[in-house]
């Protein structure tokens, strides 16, 4: 009974060791996959599952990049101090994850930069989110919590496996600097 009694605590010491080291490995691996700042996945997870995504794009299953960035973002910044320019970065990419569906991946790729991955989606369908996205962003705050802000966005759709992520970025980021030259708060879509 002795021996049984041992073995049977090597056993449970060794189960709790394996489920620790186990909850550790995850917290670690989602902390390398997300920006500490929003809770966004990071720029380098979002290539990563876009060039996934991509292998398999097909007129069935198009995939669309929505790339946005925050409108004069340094008035903020210079106004309201940095602090609440971090809570106004994190109310954006709130919005930004509201609107991701299950497969999406929605990120933080730069300091005020975000791009979202929709998958199966047309090119319409993108243009309608990113225009949700915009309008919710913009909505006023009534009592004031936050400084107001609004969205640029620029919109790229492909049904090619060929393509690649890099130039799916690029054209989506095109497309919002089109969105900026146009006068900011706005949605455009990439053309030729
Ligand atoms: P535009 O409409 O052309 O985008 O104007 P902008 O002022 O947003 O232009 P720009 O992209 O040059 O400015 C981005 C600013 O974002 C500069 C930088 O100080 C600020 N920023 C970048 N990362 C962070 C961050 O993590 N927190 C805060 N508070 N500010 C940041
Ligand atoms: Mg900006
Ligand atoms: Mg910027």
């Amino acid at each position: 009974a002795a021996t049984l009694f041992i073995i049977f605590v090597l056993l449970s010491d060794i189960f709790t060791l394996y489920r620790k080291s186990h909850r550790n490995y995850l917290i670690s691996r989602e902390n390398a996959i997300r920006d500490p700042l929003t809770r966004l996945y990071n720029r380098s997870y979002f290539y990563d599952n876009l060039t996934r995504q991509l292998r398999t794009a097909s007129d069935r299953q198009p995939v669309s990049v929505l790339v946005c960035d925050l409108d004069y973002f340094k008035r903020i910044n210079d106004t309201f101090g940095h602090l609440q320019g971090d809570r106004v970065i994190q109310f954006a990419a709130d919005v930004l994850q509201t609107h991701a569906r299950k497969d999406d991946v929605a990120a933080r790729i730069g300091g005020e930069e975000f791009a979202l991955l929709l998958v199966n989606t047309t090119a319409d369908d993108a243009a309608r989110i990113a225009e949700r996205i915009r309008g919710a962003v913009a909505v006023s705050d009534p009592q004031n919590l936050r400084p107001s802000v609004t969205l640029s966005l620029g919109v790229y759709t492909t049904s090619s496996p060929q393509s690649e992520a890099e130039m799916c970025v690029k054209r989506a980021d095109e497309a919002m600097y089109q969105a900026k030259a146009n006068g900011r708060n706005q949605v455009v879509r990439w053309a030729e």
